[in-house]
C-alpha cells in the first residue's frame, strides 16, 4: 500500500487495509510518503515493487495530493499486481467482458447480489453514479454476459431527468452517488434490492467525533419496503476490503502459475 499525504478518510482505509490483510495471513507492507513527494519518487517507488518479485499487490491509495497525475501513476503499476483494477489495462479488460483485475467496490457489491440473487439474468439494475471507480464498472459487471449477471442496465448521474422514475422501476438499485440520504422511500419499488455504496459524513453533536457516517439511502424508510439492503457503515465498506484480499490473492496465483 503506497499513501501519499495525509488525508485522513485515506489514513483510516488503509489502516483497516493494512489491519485485514494480516488478519488472513497476507504480508502487508505499507510505503507512506510525505505529500511533497515528487511525481518521479513515486514512480521510482512503483517501479521498485513492479519488480519485486516478493509482492502481489500493489495499491496506490487514492486521491493523490494535486501536484501528482492519478493517471500517469495509475498506469505506472504493473497490471498484473493492479489489485484496485484501475489500470487503463485492466478497465479495457472488464469493459470487453474479458477477465481483468476488478475495482474492489463494484466487485463486492456484484457478490452481494450474487449472492442473493443467483443470477441478476434479465433484472432491471439501475447504478446512480458513473464515477471510474464505482458506476462504471459496476454497470459493466451487472450487464456482462456472464451466468450470474446478465442483468438490463441504466446508469443515472447529475444530469438524467426524473431520477425518481427511473430508479422506482429498478429491481436492482444501487446508490453511488456521495449525496447523504438522496434517496428516498418513494424513489424505490417495492420488494427492490437495494446497495448502499455512499459513504457520507453528517454532523452530528451527539458524537465523540462530532459526525457519523450515513450512506446515500434513507435506510430506515426505505428498508420498510424492500426485500434487502446493505447498511452504512457495515455494508459495501468491510465488502470492499474482502475484494482487496480476493484480488491480491488472485494476483498472488497468477505470478505462481506463471513461474511454474
Ligand atoms: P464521485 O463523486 O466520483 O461520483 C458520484 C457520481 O454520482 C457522479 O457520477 C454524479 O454524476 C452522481 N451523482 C451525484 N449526485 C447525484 C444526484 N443527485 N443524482 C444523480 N446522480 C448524482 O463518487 P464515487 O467515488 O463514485 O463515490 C460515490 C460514493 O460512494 C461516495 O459517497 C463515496 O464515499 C462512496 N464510496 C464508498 C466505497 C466503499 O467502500 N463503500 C468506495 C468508493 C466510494
Amino acid at each position: 500500500v503506497v499513501l501519499v499525504g495525509a488525508d485522513p478518510a485515506s489514513e483510516v482505509y488503509v489502516k483497516s487495509k493494512g489491519k485485514m490483510t494480516k488478519e488472513v495471513g497476507m504480508k502487508s507492507v505499507e510505503h507512506r510518503l510525505a505529500d511533497t513527494t515528487s511525481e518521479a519518487e513515486l514512480l521510482a517507488l512503483i517501479d521498485t515493487l513492479n519488480n519485486d518479485n516478493s509482492i502481489h499487490g500493489i495499491l496506490v491509495q487514492l486521491p493523490l495530493p494535486d501536484h501528482l497525475n492519478e493517471d500517469l501513476v495509475i498506469s505506472a503499476i504493473d497490471p498484473a499486481k493492479d489489485v484496485d483494477g484501475f489500470h487503463i489495462s485492466n478497465v479495457g479488460l472488464l469493459g470487453t467482458g474479458q477477465k481483468s483485475m476488478v475495482p474492489c467496490t463494484p466487485l463486492g457489491c456484484l457478490m452481494m447480489l450474487r449472492d442473493h440473487h443467483g443470477t441478476l439474468s434479465g433484472m432491471d439494475a439501475v447504478v446512480i453514479g458513473r464515477s471510474n471507480i464505482v458506476g462504471k464498472p459496476l454497470a459493466n459487471l451487472l450487464m456482462n454476459r456472464r451466468p450470474w449477471s446478465n442483468a438490463t442496465v441504466t446508469v443515472c448521474h447529475t444530469r438524467t431527468k426524473n431520477l425518481s422514475e427511473i430508479t422506482s422501476q429498478a429491481d436492482i438499485l444501487v446508490a453511488a452517488m456521495g449525496q447523504p440520504l438522496g434517496i428516498t422511500a418513494d424513489m424505490v419499488k417495492e420488494g427492490a434490492v437495494v446497495v448502499d455504496v455512499g459513504i457520507n459524513r453528517v454532523v452530528d453533536t451527539d458524537r465523540k467525533q462530532g459526525y457519523r457516517l450515513v450512506g446515500d439511502v434513507d435506510f430506515e424508510a426505505v428498508s420498510e419496503k424492500v426485500e434487502a439492503i446493505t447498511p452504512v457503515p457495515g455494508g459495501v465498506g468491510p465488502m470492499t476490503i474482502a475484494m482487496l484480499l480476493v484480488n491480491a490473492l488472485t494476483a498472488a496465483r497468477l505470478t505462481m502459475e506463471n513461474e511454474e
